[in-house]
């Protein structure tokens, strides 16, 4: 009886062309591409199918339209789609990291939407190179000699390994031997160089004269990898930048330090602790430095090496840096992110700085304006902290200020409909409560969070 009526619904679900020649999705329909819709209408279809088979009612006419309706607008919108991040991480890995500022993201329409002299000399008319747009930059901000930008900061280490340490050695202290996250694995790396890593000293103590004994007539490199996710805490030790770097010259071996995020601003200011600057390591001695453009840097995605002349010269050579390189878009943000720095205005232009800087008392009064418009009991300003997060200044601390919102048994689901809003709000869940923190909203952004807060505390 119950398979008879199941096959009765299966032959009763709607075929392809009544769906499609239903007069309101028809005109939707018009704006997309034929082959696709019936696509989607014929998995929409199948979909219900497969509930019917598993016992689930079977779905009206209308619902099956609203349901094509839905997955035409999910499958057209454009995206990544903007949030609002009130995880207080400033640097978010999941949320796309660095926010690049107003400058940056008029660079990327100004020099795109037509054509644009990326690889053509201006003045004598020949073939040029994308890297002047960045390297006079850099090597002013950073007092290096010659700098390189690729697609990201992992290739600029394998960039690197390959072109000058490829079948020979590179040294490297057993505690940074590491893993910084998303696949980037310094050990890995490294055998996809071609280099051979030697592991020298402990995972918490590692000596200069560790790398010492580790040096012979193949060491092609020292490597030094700033602990940019972890802190090693206790019993430990390090030598310096400078110590390496010495060491390094003493035995005409150059010393390669990946810093991890490109900080260009002493942190200290902001009661944080040193981020080592790649001034700073430069100023040591390293050989080359690489970097993340969309850390601390406050940029777009990009990897950048700056350091000796010659050693540049060897990277920019290599076969693998076409397969690396950055594309016109990263590369205007990154001019102008670098322009931002050159003319001292990085703490109010670049948005990670804007938000490192901020005065916690400043994040109290929008949290206080922000409890006023929700109004009720259920919410309260606490005192909070923020961090850096993305691979920098681990453990560091901002104190911040958030709304707390305390909806016992309920906070999941306020959580849930919270990224369900046409601008998604990532707070942050602990201890069965919800905080939103002001330190990484973006100016401009508090009427759409108070907006969709309401309606998401409405709706659970
Ligand atoms: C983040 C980081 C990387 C990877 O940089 P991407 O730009 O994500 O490729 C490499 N090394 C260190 C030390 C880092 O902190």
């Amino acid at each position: 009886m119950i398979e008879l009526l199941r096959n009765m619904n299966l032959r009763n679900l709607p075929s392809v062309e009544k769906i499609l020649s239903n007069p309101e999705l028809k005109e939707i329909l018009r704006d997309y591409d034929r082959l696709i819709v019936t696509e989607l209408v014929r998995d929409t279809i199948n979909h219900a199918r497969n509930s019917l088979l598993n016992g689930s009612p079977a779905p009206s006419f209308i619902s099956l339209i609203d349901q094509v309706k839905e997955s035409l607008s999910s499958f057209a919108e454009i995206g990544p789609k903007p949030v609002i991040n009130a995880t207080g991480v400033v640097l978010h890995t999941n949320l796309g990291r660095a926010p690049i500022s107003m400058e940056a993201a008029n660079a990327i329409i100004h020099s795109s939407q037509g054509y644009s002299n990326l690889e053509l000399d201006l003045g004598s008319g020949n073939r040029g190179s994308r890297q002047v747009q960045v390297e006079g930059l850099l090597t002013r901000i950073t007092g290096a000699e010659a700098a390189l930008v690729v697609n990201n900061n992992a290739s600029s280490v394998l960039l690197a390994l390959a072109a000058i340490a490829n079948g020979r050695e590179v040294i490297v202290s057993r505690g940074e031997a590491v893993e910084i996250g998303g696949g980037f694995r310094v050990p890995e790396v490294m055998a996809q160089s071609g280099a051979v890593l030697v592991e020298v000293g402990s995972t918490n103590r590692t000596y200069l004269k560790d790398y010492r004994r580790g040096l012979n007539e193949n060491t092609a490199a020292l490597l030094t990898v700033h602990s940019s996710n972890f802190i090693v805490m206790g019993f430990t030790h390090a030598p310096t930048v400078k110590e390496v770097a010495d060491l390094g010259r003493e035995h005409d071996v150059p010393m390669f330090h990946d810093i991890g995020s490109g900080c260009l601003l002493d942190t200290r200011a902001f009661g944080l602790n040193y981020e080592p600057t790649v001034q700073a390591s430069i100023g040591d001695g390293s050989d080359l430095v690489f970097f993340s453009g969309d850390k601390l840097l406050g940029g777009p995605q990009s990897g950048i090496i700056v350091g000796r002349r010659d050693l540049i010269a060897t990277l920019s050579e290599h076969p693998l840096m076409r397969a690396m390189r950055i594309d016109k878009l990263s590369l205007s943000a990154l001019r102008a992110t670098l322009l931002h720095y050159v003319k001292g205005e990085a703490l109010d232009k670049v948005p990670v700085w804007k938000m490192i800087s901020e005065h916690p008392y400043k994040l109290k009064k929008r949290v206080q304006a922000w409890k006023d418009q929700i109004g009720g009991e259920l919410a309260t300003v606490i005192s909070s902290q923020s961090t850096i997060g993305g691979g920098s200044l681990p453990g560091a601390l901002l104190p911040s200020w958030s709304l707390c919102i305390d909806k016992p048994g309920k906070v999941e689901s306020l959580g849930r409909e919270l990224r369900r809003l046409p601008k998604p709000v990532i707070g942050k869940i602990s201890e069965d409560k919800l905080f939103l923190d002001a330190r990484t909203v973006l100016v401009g952004e508090d009427e759409d969070l108070i907006v969709g807060l309401k309606r998401a505390l409405e709706s659970v």
